[in-house]
Protein backbone atom coordinates (compact mmCIF):
# COMPACT_ATOMS: atom_id res chain seq x y z
CA UNK A 1 0.00 0.00 0.00
CA UNK A 2 1.16 3.66 -0.58
CA UNK A 3 1.12 6.06 1.91
CA UNK A 4 0.60 10.20 1.55
CA UNK A 5 0.76 13.08 3.41
CA UNK A 6 -1.81 15.99 2.08
CA UNK A 7 -1.71 18.98 3.14
CA UNK A 8 -4.77 21.19 3.47
CA UNK A 9 -5.00 25.19 3.89
CA UNK A 10 -7.57 27.25 5.81
CA UNK A 11 -10.08 27.63 2.04
CA UNK A 12 -9.05 23.58 1.53
CA UNK A 13 -10.31 22.36 4.88
CA UNK A 14 -13.74 22.61 4.21
CA UNK A 15 -14.02 20.88 0.72
CA UNK A 16 -14.53 17.09 0.33
CA UNK A 17 -11.40 17.14 -1.65
CA UNK A 18 -10.59 13.30 -0.50
CA UNK A 19 -14.09 12.54 -1.16
CA UNK A 20 -13.77 13.70 -4.59
CA UNK A 21 -11.35 11.97 -5.31
CA UNK A 22 -12.48 8.35 -3.99
CA UNK A 23 -15.62 8.71 -6.28
CA UNK A 24 -13.47 9.77 -9.39
CA UNK A 25 -10.41 7.36 -9.26
CA UNK A 26 -12.98 4.71 -7.64
CA UNK A 27 -10.26 4.23 -5.05
CA UNK A 28 -10.46 2.71 -1.76
CA UNK A 29 -8.16 4.96 0.18
CA UNK A 30 -7.73 4.82 4.50
CA UNK A 31 -7.44 7.83 6.03
CA UNK A 32 -4.87 6.87 8.81
CA UNK A 33 -4.84 9.96 10.84
CA UNK A 34 -5.98 13.54 10.68
CA UNK A 35 -4.74 16.43 12.25
CA UNK A 36 -7.02 18.98 10.98
CA UNK A 37 -8.93 22.37 12.24
CA UNK A 38 -10.47 25.58 10.94
CA UNK A 39 -6.73 26.86 9.84
CA UNK A 40 -6.38 23.80 7.77
CA UNK A 41 -4.12 20.27 8.74
CA UNK A 42 -2.78 17.25 7.61
CA UNK A 43 -4.12 14.07 6.10
CA UNK A 44 -2.45 10.44 6.41
CA UNK A 45 -4.18 8.34 3.76
CA UNK A 46 -3.23 4.89 2.65
CA UNK A 47 -4.24 3.36 -0.97
CA UNK A 48 -3.58 0.34 -3.52
CA UNK A 49 0.36 1.18 -4.79
CA UNK A 50 -0.24 1.19 -8.75
CA UNK A 51 -2.34 4.69 -8.10
CA UNK A 52 0.26 6.57 -6.20
CA UNK A 53 0.93 8.63 -9.35
CA UNK A 54 -2.74 9.32 -10.07
CA UNK A 55 -3.65 9.92 -6.64
CA UNK A 56 -0.96 12.77 -5.74
CA UNK A 57 -1.17 14.40 -9.26
CA UNK A 58 -5.28 14.56 -8.31
CA UNK A 59 -4.33 16.12 -5.08
CA UNK A 60 -1.87 18.05 -6.14
CA UNK A 61 -4.28 19.42 -9.54
CA UNK A 62 -6.43 20.48 -6.82
CA UNK A 63 -3.82 22.84 -5.51
CA UNK A 64 -3.42 20.06 -2.12
CA UNK A 65 0.36 19.97 -0.73
CA UNK A 66 1.53 16.16 -0.88
CA UNK A 67 4.70 14.46 0.59
CA UNK A 68 5.58 10.81 0.83
CA UNK A 69 5.41 10.38 4.99
CA UNK A 70 8.83 10.63 6.58
CA UNK A 71 9.29 7.42 8.90
CA UNK A 72 10.96 6.79 12.05
CA UNK A 73 14.80 5.58 12.57
CA UNK A 74 16.03 3.72 15.63
CA UNK A 75 19.37 3.99 16.95
CA UNK A 76 20.45 0.58 18.46
CA UNK A 77 23.25 2.09 20.18
CA UNK A 78 21.62 4.31 21.91
CA UNK A 79 18.41 2.35 23.04
CA UNK A 80 18.42 0.10 26.03
CA UNK A 81 15.53 -1.72 25.23
CA UNK A 82 13.30 0.27 28.33
CA UNK A 83 9.96 -0.84 26.18
CA UNK A 84 8.94 2.65 26.10
CA UNK A 85 8.02 3.27 22.42
CA UNK A 86 6.77 -0.10 22.65
CA UNK A 87 3.75 0.34 25.15
CA UNK A 88 2.77 4.05 23.30
CA UNK A 89 2.85 3.25 19.61
CA UNK A 90 -1.06 3.09 18.47
CA UNK A 91 -0.09 1.03 15.61
CA UNK A 92 2.04 -2.24 17.02
CA UNK A 93 4.81 -0.61 14.68
CA UNK A 94 7.21 -1.18 17.22
CA UNK A 95 8.27 -4.21 19.17
CA UNK A 96 11.78 -6.14 20.77
CA UNK A 97 13.19 -9.07 19.35
CA UNK A 98 15.02 -12.28 21.18
CA UNK A 99 17.81 -10.49 21.68
CA UNK A 100 16.45 -7.05 23.24
CA UNK A 101 17.14 -5.18 19.79
CA UNK A 102 14.17 -2.83 18.98
CA UNK A 103 12.66 -3.91 15.51
CA UNK A 104 10.81 -1.26 13.65
CA UNK A 105 7.92 -1.94 11.02
CA UNK A 106 7.91 0.91 8.58
CA UNK A 107 4.38 -0.73 6.57
CA UNK A 108 3.04 0.26 9.92
CA UNK A 109 4.30 3.30 11.38
CA UNK A 110 2.63 6.13 10.80
CA UNK A 111 5.25 8.51 10.34
CA UNK A 112 6.15 12.22 11.29
CA UNK A 113 2.09 12.20 11.97
CA UNK A 114 2.62 10.95 14.85
CA UNK A 115 6.05 10.64 16.16
CA UNK A 116 4.82 9.83 19.71
CA UNK A 117 7.95 7.79 19.98
CA UNK A 118 10.46 10.01 18.97
CA UNK A 119 9.18 12.26 21.75
CA UNK A 120 8.94 9.45 24.42
CA UNK A 121 12.33 7.76 23.78
CA UNK A 122 14.14 8.50 26.77
CA UNK A 123 17.64 7.67 25.15
CA UNK A 124 16.83 10.05 22.47
CA UNK A 125 17.33 6.77 20.19
CA UNK A 126 14.65 7.70 17.75
CA UNK A 127 14.53 10.54 14.93
CA UNK A 128 12.68 10.98 12.23
CA UNK A 129 14.26 10.42 8.52
CA UNK A 130 14.70 13.84 6.67
CA UNK A 131 12.22 14.96 4.22
CA UNK A 132 11.90 14.10 1.02
CA UNK A 133 13.10 17.50 -0.74
CA UNK A 134 11.63 15.27 -4.30
CA UNK A 135 7.88 16.03 -3.07
CA UNK A 136 8.75 19.36 -2.68
CA UNK A 137 10.06 20.39 -5.96
CA UNK A 138 7.12 18.19 -7.58
CA UNK A 139 4.53 20.32 -5.82
CA UNK A 140 6.31 23.05 -7.35
CA UNK A 141 5.67 21.61 -10.40
CA UNK A 142 2.07 21.06 -10.49
CA UNK A 143 1.43 24.72 -9.40
CA UNK A 144 3.15 26.32 -12.24
S1 LIG B 1 6.07 7.23 14.81
FE1 LIG B 1 4.15 6.58 15.86
S2 LIG B 1 3.42 4.89 14.57
FE2 LIG B 1 5.56 5.17 14.04
S3 LIG B 1 6.67 3.76 15.35
FE3 LIG B 1 6.61 5.75 16.42
S4 LIG B 1 4.82 5.63 17.78
FE4 LIG B 1 4.60 3.99 16.24
S1 LIG C 1 11.93 4.15 24.03
FE1 LIG C 1 14.01 4.42 23.20
S2 LIG C 1 15.37 3.36 24.63
FE2 LIG C 1 13.28 2.63 25.04
S3 LIG C 1 13.06 0.76 23.75
FE3 LIG C 1 12.29 2.46 22.55
S4 LIG C 1 14.08 3.15 21.33
FE4 LIG C 1 14.86 1.90 23.00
Amino acid sequence: MARILIRVNEEQVAEPIAAQIIIEYKVPMVILSAHINNKGGEILVEFPDDMETKIADAFRRRGVTVTIPKLIQVNTEKCFSCGTCIALCPVEAINIDKNDTVQFNKEKCLGNTCSICVDACPARAIKSLKTNNNDRDQNRKKKT
